[in-house]
């Protein structure tokens, strides 16, 4: 059985042979044209029914959203906008359309809210916009996949369920399997993790890196690309409670090898989505224009989608230290003019995301990687550089997002790391199995994290953070 993808495909293949397709009716014109997607991709396939020769029962109930079978004769369409159509010769209804609750949904063939959307996720699948995002979120899963697998990676997992939380990348979802009304306490009315199920206190993950570190200590080059959590408690368009992250960790690199990475990575994927997901980024780059429309003229984008995608595969990611960006935020207009919420004082700051993206669309108009951050807005386990004042950290930054990914050089300096975790107030003894790596055979090493649903913010043009993954988790939200 051949999805409509693969019959448009190649339709010449099947002129004049009897098909069976199977899918929801998106339109039916005229009790004569039915339009039919089966999720396969963005087209619909037309069945044209010959409506006198039918039971009117059964015309009567397809509908806009029923599901159908339908077997019939493909040939060469006369109407303009599709390359074949089918002649009916069978249908059957799968799933009736119960209508009046139909036009209370998004189901119903009108243009609904992302807002709308977003509290029907369990139907926006079937929307052409919601199709065209997740199979281009797909695609990029694919692609991260395939990088790493052609440049000799090892895909590992990390646990979702951790014991360490020292990594400080942010707030934690504990675990448990604590009667919640019946919680054991200790004398000193403290919790006592001792009697929970893993006989001591756990989260979920907020990073793979420390123990991918592990890993690349024995494999080399691994990644990992699973689910990470964090109890964000602002809600912005940038950040989910539950979201995918892909760390690479590679041994015997630096922070240049890091960065290079990064960059033909994150190449790599835009220019695969490019190649192999024409007609969903064709839609979304319209729907980008249309929206570009609706903006103020000084808020509109410079280029459509397509372009800016091609737009980052030919170009150089700019390479900028943190004090260089400092010293060209503090003289910036912007600053000057007090137009940022968070004005630039002083080397040291930490960035917010509208120094971001004021250095990424204003000033360099390209995508941007800082590096050599300040040690002390870093997490510990970042490689001191010979300054002595600023460690081997870089982010990536992009058009429209800021902060895509975020990586480093790991200190792989057993002694240079313990002082670091004393003056950060990590426990070492919570990581001694992490400290173990320093010990024995030690080498530079780094490596990086990013954010799935950011990328794919980028490359479908979506602007909220909850229409890039099926189904958000964000605070007070986690309906289904
Ligand atoms: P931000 O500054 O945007 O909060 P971060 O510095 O806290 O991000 P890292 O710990 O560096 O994030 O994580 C690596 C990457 O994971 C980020 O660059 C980003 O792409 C992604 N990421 C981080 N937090 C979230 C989140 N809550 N939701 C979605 N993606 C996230
Ligand atoms: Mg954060
Ligand atoms: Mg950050
Ligand atoms: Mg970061």
């Amino acid at each position: 059985r051949q999805t409509i993808k693969e019959i448009l495909a190649d339709y010449k293949k099947f002129i004049h042979q009897d098909i069976t397709i199977q899918g929801w009716v998106r339109a039916f014109r005229s009790n004569r044209f039915i339009a039919l997607n089966d999720g396969s991709t963005i087209e619909n396939i037309q069945a044209v029914v010959d409506y006198e020769k039918w039971d009117e029962h059964l015309i009567k109930n397809i509908k806009t959203a029923s599901s159908l079978k339908i077997t019939g004769e493909v040939v060469e369409s006369e109407g303009k906008g599709q390359a074949v159509e089918i002649i009916v010769k069978k249908i059957d209804i799968l799933g009736d359309n119960f209508s009046e609750e139909m036009e209370k949904t998004v189901l119903q063939p009108k243009k609904h809210s992302l807002e709308i959307l977003r509290e029907q996720a369990h139907l926006r699948f079937r929307t052409n916009l919601f199709g065209a995002v997740f199979r281009v979120r797909s695609a990029v899963s694919f692609a991260i996949h395939q990088f790493f697998n052609q440049n000799q990676f090892f895909y590992i997992n990390t646990p979702i369920i951790t014991g360490a939380d020292a990594e400080g990348a942010g707030e934690m979802f504990g675990v448990t399997n604590f009667d919640l009304n019946n919680i054991p306490k200790n004398d000193a009315g403290e919790v006592d993790f001792t009697e929970d199920f893993f006989g001591k206190k756990t989260s979920l993950t907020v990073s793979g890196q420390l123990e991918a570190e592990t890993a690349a200590m024995g494999l080399g080059r691994v990644y990992t690309f699973g689910p990470t959590f964090r109890a964000e408690n602002s809600n912005t368009t940038r950040h989910l409670a539950e979201f995918w992250m892909v760390e690479p960790e590679v041994a015997f690199n630096n922070l240049e090898d890091n960065i290079d990475l990064a960059e033909d990575f994150l190449k790599f994927v835009i220019q695969y989505v490019l190649d192999h997901c024409k007609d969903d980024l064709a839609f979304l780059d319209k729907r980008f224009a249309e929206e570009q429309k609706q903006k103020p003229e000084k808020d509109r984008a410079k280029e459509g989608l397509i372009e800016k995608l091609e737009k980052v595969v030919k170009s150089r990611f700019k390479r900028v230290s943190y004090s260089e960006a400092i010293d060209i935020l503090m003289n910036s207009k912007e600053n000057k003019k007090g137009k940022f919420q968070f004005p630039v004082e002083a080397w040291g700051a930490d960035l917010q995301s509208e120094h971001e993206r004021y250095l990424v669309e204003k000033h360099f108009e390209c995508p941007v990687v800082l590096f050599d951050y300040p040690k002390e807005i870093k997490a510990f386990y970042m490689r001191l550089n010979e300054d002595n004042k600023t460690v081997a950290a870089m982010d990536v930054l992009f058009p429209g997002i800021g902060e895509i990914i975020g990586g480093s050089q790991r200190e792989e300096r057993l002694d240079v790391l313990q002082q670091k975790m004393n003056e950060m107030g990590v426990d070492q003894e919570e990581l001694w199995w992490y400290l173990d790596t320093r010990k024995f055979g030690s080498v530079p090493h780094a490596g990086f994290g990013l954010g799935l649903e950011r990328l794919v913010l980028f490359v479908t043009g979506m602007t909220n953070i909850r229409d890039v993954i099926p189904f958000p988790r964000t605070p007070k939200n986690a309906e289904f």
